[in-house]
């Protein structure tokens, strides 16, 4: 590390290459900072990483963590050695020496980073060196695993206590993960024994994310078409079977497409190999079971499609997830059809295994979690916005970037609606009362329940007034017009409606007001496939198409002579940077997102050459 004190910004651009912290980042890194305990709740692809990252390197001593994949820690190590940043891992990969060399390396003060397999816990040379080092900051990646509510329960993280017992000092512990149900939370907050810690949940919201269902009738005819009109790019098919994935990539391989596969069923040497060919871009398309990709860091994946419909929504969101991480438009992509049910149905039941024994509640547990999966692939609403509430999040009911959005939704005229809700909330407040939003659809939908009789709403003049308005859809405007600020929706325990300063623009200036709403009549042509249209890269200027090529010729040529992924080297996010701004001279380079100092040194003169020399044409 350079000799100068560096604080966390500086850290974020001069080893990171960043100018801002993403949502949640710089709080955790704070509360790290003054050893506060965490657990950071954050989608796949948000940053969680660099949360640890840039306290270890301002801590003193050494930052352990727990990591469950090979592959992951493989994929850290080698980004943050790219990066500048002395770090190492112990897991079974290692031969015997490089595994003492790595301890002794360690017990020298070499790292400030050194990622650990949980089942490696076990062993007596970890305690040891433990035992005998000033580890400042403990981590805990992917901590949902210390759950059996979670998807990934993995009993050798449960060794994590007796490890941390062993310390001469207890270390602040920051546990991560993506999955945000109550009881998983719960889980790793006891389990973890956290001391009064920082508990962050950040936005599950990924913006550049197209989400669609498609429900076609031959699912291999739709994945071959979807495969044609993205030929170039890099994806991960999902099957909920090996057998699946093995008739997949056979039929594939046959039409000559540059095709892996993985699951739990191949041998060691072949799923390595195979993992390593996708991840090197040499098959840019990998077709596997779940058993597949849990921290795989790999950039530029395009898309993720869902053969078969995942058990929960966590797994479907967190595997979805994977695609678009640097920031970039992907696609996820659901293929549905009720046998998927069946057959999740199937795997749940007779899900039995030697660590795990049955369990009724679990499995009524899981067929409920099957459940909401379910509805996600049927329902007609915004995708997103299914996904987020799910979450627990609020989300708009139109995001206008998934496939319910773009083919049922259409823009319809709520002028009259709006008047008609509106006028009833002022009408309610005449009588001194306020109410919440369902007694408000229940008044405007003209209903007899108890409560409306019994304070006499049925009197109001608006009683009744939108008797063939569903429930759903008036909700929907309700929420648009709190959103635009027509009406006040407030209050502690019992939110209620109110009117607000612009309520008047529409029932005394009738103002014409429409917004996105489903279509009532039933969609054609469910499953076209949508153009996304990119706005964020829109905003940011025009892409120079041929120099992003040259860029990604000498990445490619930089990444096999390093034997590096290409990412490693630069994430796409960065190209297409380097593409738009053009950078001629170091000083532009050192601008462009995803260049650190050790990256600028490494890389900025050919980069910079190679623009020079595309930008100047020859004469
Ligand atoms: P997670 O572990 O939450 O799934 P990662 O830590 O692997 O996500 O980060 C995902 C991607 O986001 C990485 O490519 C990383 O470099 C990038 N990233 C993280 N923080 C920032 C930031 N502040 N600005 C820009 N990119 C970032
Ligand atoms: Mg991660």
């Amino acid at each position: 590390m350079p000799e100068q004190a560096f604080d966390k910004y500086a850290i974020l651009k001069n080893y990171f290459g960043f100018t801002k912290f993403r949502p949640g980042q710089e709080e955790l890194i704070n509360a790290l900072l003054e050893q506060q305990d965490i657990l950071a709740v954050m989608p796949t692809g948000a940053g969680k990483s660099l949360c640890y990252q840039t306290p270890a390197l301002l801590l003193e001593g050494l930052t352990v963590v727990i990591s469950p994949l090979i592959s992951l820690m493989k994929d850290q190590v080698s980004g943050l050695s790219s990066a500048g940043i002395p770090s190492a891992y112990l897991n079974s990969s290692l031969a015997p020496d490089e595994y003492y060399e790595t301890i002794a390396n360690v017990r020298n003060g070499a790292y400030k980073i050194l990622y650990i397999a949980p089942e490696r816990l076990k062993r007596d040379d970890v305690h040891l060196l433990a035992g005998s080092l000033g580890i400042s900051l403990l981590v805990v990646d992917e901590a949902h695993c210390i759950s059996q509510w979670g998807h990934d329960f993995r009993p050798s993280y449960l060794l994590i206590n007796e490890f941390i017992k062993r310390l001469n000092t207890r270390p602040t512990i920051a546990a991560f993960t993506a999955t945000a149900t109550d009881k998983v939370k719960n889980d790793i907050l006891t389990t973890l024994k956290l001391d009064k810690p920082l508990v962050l949940t950040t936005g599950f919201n990924r913006e550049n994310l197209y989400f669609e269902v498609q429900k076609p009738k031959d699912k291999f005819y739709a994945l071959i078409n979807y495969l044609h009109s993205h030929a170039d790019k890099s994806g991960i098919v999902y099957c909920a079977t090996r057998k699946t994935v093995d008739e997949l990539h056979e039929a594939l391989s046959i039409k000559g497409i540059a095709v892996t596969r993985y699951h739990a069923g191949l041998e060691d040497t072949e799923r390595h190999e195979n993992q390593d060919d996708f991840i090197y871009d040499r098959k840019p398309l990998m077709i596997a079971t779940n058993a597949f990709g849990m921290g795989i860091d790999k950039s530029n994946v395009s898309f993720v499609i869902h053969y078969n419909m995942p058990k929960n929504i966590e797994s479907y969101y967190q595997e979805a997830g994977r695609a678009g991480r640097d920031g970039s438009p992907a696609d996820c992509i659901l293929f549905y059809s009720p046998r998927d049910i069946r057959i999740n149905e199937f795997l749940i039941n007779n899900s039995q295994s030697d660590e795990v024994p049955k369990d009724e509640t679990l499995i009524a547990h899981n067929l409920s979690l099957l459940k909401a999966m379910t509805y996600y692939a049927t329902s007609n609403d915004c995708l997103r916005s299914r996904l987020l509430a799910y979450f627990g999040e609020q989300a708009p009911s139109y995001c206008g970037n998934c496939s319910n959005c773009n083919n049922l939704f259409e823009s319809i005229d709520i002028t009259l609606p709006a008047q008609k809700i509106i006028s009833c909330v002022y009408r309610i407040e005449q009588r001194g009362r306020h109410f919440g939003k369902l007694m408000l659809i229940d008044i405007l939908r003209g209903s007899k329940n108890q409560k409306v009789l019994r304070d006499h709403l049925n009197t109001l003049s608006t009683y009744g007034i939108m008797p063939d308005t569903s429930a759903h859809r008036i909700r929907m405007i309700i929420d648009h017009l709190v959103n635009e600020g027509y009406l006040l929706f407030s209050g502690d325990e019992y939110p209620v409606l109110s009117p607000s300063p612009r309520s008047g623009e529409i029932i005394f200036e009738k103002k014409s007001l429409s917004m996105m709403l489903p279509k009532e009549v039933e969609p054609q042509n469910f499953a076209v496939a949508q153009q996304i249209v990119n706005l964020q890269e829109l905003d940011q200027g025009q892409m120079d198409e041929a120099l992003f090529v040259k860029l990604r010729e000498l990445r490619s040529r930089l990444a096999k002579e390093a034997h590096v992924p290409s990412y490693i080297i630069f994430p796409d996010a960065s190209l297409r940077d380097m593409s738009r701004k053009k950078p001629r001279t170091l000083d532009q380079f050192k601008d462009i997102t995803g260049v650190g100092l050790v990256k600028m040194g490494k890389y900025g003169e050919l980069f910079t050459r190679l623009i020079r020399e595309h930008s100047t044409p020859e004469s």
